[in-house]
């Protein structure tokens, strides 16, 4: 499988199917200036620059990089992306530090035999809900806990269609990563309440309509009814 478009200026570069079966779905936004959202494990990096380019996007565009979370499936390819482009390194503040101390066990690099140097992080997010600009298009990062402490959950709306951006919502839970599940069953009701047309998910590709949305959301709620097992 290839890159392709999710949606108007919306595309999946990268992920297990497409890359690397380390790798987590790999999004990037072309809204004048491209963010991408989620940089795989790293060895799949020159493969995703090359999905990137074939999409016919201009990669000295890339301004912006969000990580949904600190596991080294979604950052493990940050350094290299924040190294080439300069782009800025966009977090929220409770999981940039495993990254920030490039932390083995909080990052899972050991649990995928991969190893992650520590990483600044420019832009960390302390709010529940961030409203960020990039080009003419707002950009919604929200304080998600669950699967880790500092997850995000990202979205937009963009042509009259509102697209989340939803990494690792199915879990797993451990207590390595700092999960906690009651935070995380408020989160998901965030998210149910948003309503959203589409989700990118991150492990399971592209979820829509609204309806597939919301039962997918649904479905792991009833599943983690009785705690995590
Ligand atoms: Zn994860
Ligand atoms: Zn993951």
């Amino acid at each position: 499988m290839g890159p392709q478009e999710v949606t108007k200026d919306i595309y999946l570069v990268g992920g297990a199917d497409i890359t690397d079966p380390r790798d987590c779905a790999i999004y990037l936004l072309d809204l004048g200036e491209l963010v991408l959202i989620d940089a795989g494990a790293g060895p799949s990096y020159a493969e995703i620059v090359r999905n990137i380019e074939t999409l016919g996007l201009d990669l000295k565009k890339l301004k912006s990089l969000i990580l949904t979370h600190c596991h080294i499936d979604h950052i493990g390819g940050a350094p290299r992306f924040r190294d080439a482009f300069g782009c800025r390194i966009i977090m929220h503040h409770l999981d940039a530090e495993a990254v920030e101390r490039g932390d083995e066990g909080m990052t899972a690099a050991s649990w995928y035999n991969l190893s992650f140097p520590p990483m600044p992080v420019a832009v960390k997010l302390t709010r529940d809900e961030e409203r960020l600009r990039f080009g003419d298009q707002e950009v919604v990062c929200l304080h998600t806990p669950g699967h880790t402490p500092g997850s995000l959950s990202v979205y937009l709306d963009r042509g009259g269609t509102r697209v989340l951006f939803g990494q690792d919502i199915h879990g797993p839970f451990s207590e390595e990563f700092g999960s906690d599940l009651a935070a995380w069953r408020s989160s998901m009701e965030r998210l149910l309440a948003l309503e959203a047309d589409i989700l990118c998910e991150g492990h399971f590709g592209v979820y829509q309509p609204k309806e597939s949305v919301t039962e997918y959301i649904k479905h792991y709620l009833e599943q983690y009814r009785d705690g995590a097992r």
